[in-house]
């Protein structure tokens, strides 16, 4: 089984529910395990959900377990705020090149708090969207694992950034950290970079940067969180006013030729989650549904059903044409058409949501070595390149029990990768 030249480590790209899924069962197999995240903690877009369907649970559920898993492990490495630069060599031997930004803070850091009280800057967001402001010394959120605080770059050279480090007891605060970039031989890559929101500013007709109560179905997440921009509560942006209508626009830029010619396939299931959120909140409010076809298999067609049922729901089947804002009551206007009707309709609510589809973030920011790559960016089953494996959502739009079962086969793949070598 393997020659000298086979390296048994097994390098996972993404720390999203399908990397740590597929680290976790590599290492718990007995495989060294490097796992290399971009952002400053792990759990990806799942991590940003309020409650995840079909059982509405706390996405924590299900990251924790990974979490835990990785902390019981020695055989996993992690690497936060990096990213790999370049791959060479072949399945059994890859030398990979990542580079790591400087977080700012070291492994000293006990998460008090101190410096964020120091810190006057603030900064837009990244976890919330950019629908509110956090100080530019910050936790990424308060389930973050690593539980670490990061420095913006935007401080660093700022009086702010002395008065971070000196209000930290710990030592914690390195101001002159630097990007660092090293090389690494792994016997296999899982690649995990998982998904992008569908940029709503590309669907022009929707005119979203001109209607500030039109959100994303990604925005529509945190804004139910208890810790999202409003602490869980359901207003809308413009003023305040709590949502007593809200509208979902179905295949916002999917299943269209001149955007994403696929089917998402979760959006229908997010928008019928989401609805719960707000019918939770307010058993008065009501819930318009224009949509194409509603796609939910499976398992996933009782809780259509129930949703269904709600009498404050309507579902229109329908195609929306155009958005706009009435600057006086900051109403949301769609216009369309009913095509079960076959009439035109314009309708008014507080508040809508675009429900944009998942682009895989190979899209743009591709593997540094030639796979192959389907017309819209998704590395296929056969990534054309041995020994480099993809999952989850960066083989096609899948839900988080899909991604599970795809980081466990990752795992395998990879781990028989290495032992044909
Ligand atoms: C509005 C909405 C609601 C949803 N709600 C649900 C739900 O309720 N239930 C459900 O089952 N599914 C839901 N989904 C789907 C769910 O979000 C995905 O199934 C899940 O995020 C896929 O996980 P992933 O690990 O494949 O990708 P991601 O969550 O995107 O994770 C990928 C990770 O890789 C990192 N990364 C990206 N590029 C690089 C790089 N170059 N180098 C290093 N790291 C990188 C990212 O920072 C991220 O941490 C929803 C989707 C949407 C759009
Ligand atoms: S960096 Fe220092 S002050 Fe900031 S949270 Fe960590 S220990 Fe506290
Ligand atoms: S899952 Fe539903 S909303 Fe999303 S693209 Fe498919 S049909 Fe449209």
């Amino acid at each position: 089984m393997g020659d000298e030249k086979t390296t048994q480590t097994i390098l996972v790209v993404g720390g999203g529910i399908s990397g740590t899924t597929a680290a976790v069962e590599a290492a718990e197999a007995g495989h060294d395990v490097v796992l290399v995240e971009k952002n400053p903690y792990l759990g990806g877009r799942v991590a940003q959900m309020h409650q995840y369907f079909p059982k509405l649970c706390p996405p924590y559920c299900g990251l924790e377990i990974n979490f835990r898993r990785m902390k019981q492990s020695p055989n996993v490495r992690l690497f936060t705020l990096s990213e790999i630069e370049g791959i060479s060599g072949e399945e059994g031997n890859f030398e990979v090149t990542i580079k790591t930004s400087p977080r700012y803070v070291n492994e000293k850091c006990t998460a008090c708090g101190k410096c964020a009280d120091a810190c006057e800057l603030e900064i837009d967001n990244p976890f919330n969207y950019g629908m509110d402001k956090i100080k530019a010394a910050y936790l990424p959120h308060i389930m973050a694992f690593p539980t670490r605080y990061t420095l913006a770059p935007e401080v660093i050279g700022t009086e702010d950034a002395q008065k971070c480090k000196d209000a930290c007891d710990y030592d914690a605060i390195v101001l002159d950290m630097e990007a660092q970039t090293f090389t690494l031989n792994v016997g296999a890559i899982v690649w995990a970079s998982g998904w992008e929101p569908y940029d709503p500013a590309k669907l022009d007709y929707y005119n979203y940067d001109d209607c500030s109560n039109l959100i994303t179905n990604v925005m529509m997440d945190r804004l139910a969180a208890v810790n999202g921009p409003t602490g869980g509560k359901i207003i809308r942006p413009s003023d305040g006013k709590p949502v007593e209508h809200l509208a979902f626009v179905q295949c916002a830029g999917s299943r269209d030729e001149n955007h994403l010619a696929y089917c998402s396939d979760i959006c229908c299931m997010a928008s019928l989650k989401q609805a719960t959120y707000l019918r939770e909140q307010n058993p008065e409010a009501r819930i318009t549904i224009f949509f194409i076809d509603i796609r939910a298999m499976e398992r996933l067609e009782d809780f259509y059903v129930k949703i269904q049922a709600d009498d404050k729901v309507t579902f229109v089947k329908s195609k929306i044409a155009k958005i706009t804002q009435d600057p006086e009551t900051g109403d949301v206007i769609l216009e369309g058409e009913d095509t079960m009707l076959a009439q035109k309709i314009e309708v008014k609510a507080d508040m809508a949501v675009l429900a944009t589809g998942m682009v895989p973030s190979t899209a743009a920011r591709k593997v540094p070595l030639e796979v192959a790559y389907d017309e819209y960016g998704f590395i296929p089953k056969d990534s054309g390149v041995a020994g480099i494996i993809s999952v989850g959502t960066g083989k096609r739009p899948s839900n988080v029990s899909s991604c599970v079962q795809s980081g466990t086969a990752a795992a395998l793949k990879a781990i028989q990768s290495i032992s044909r070598r």
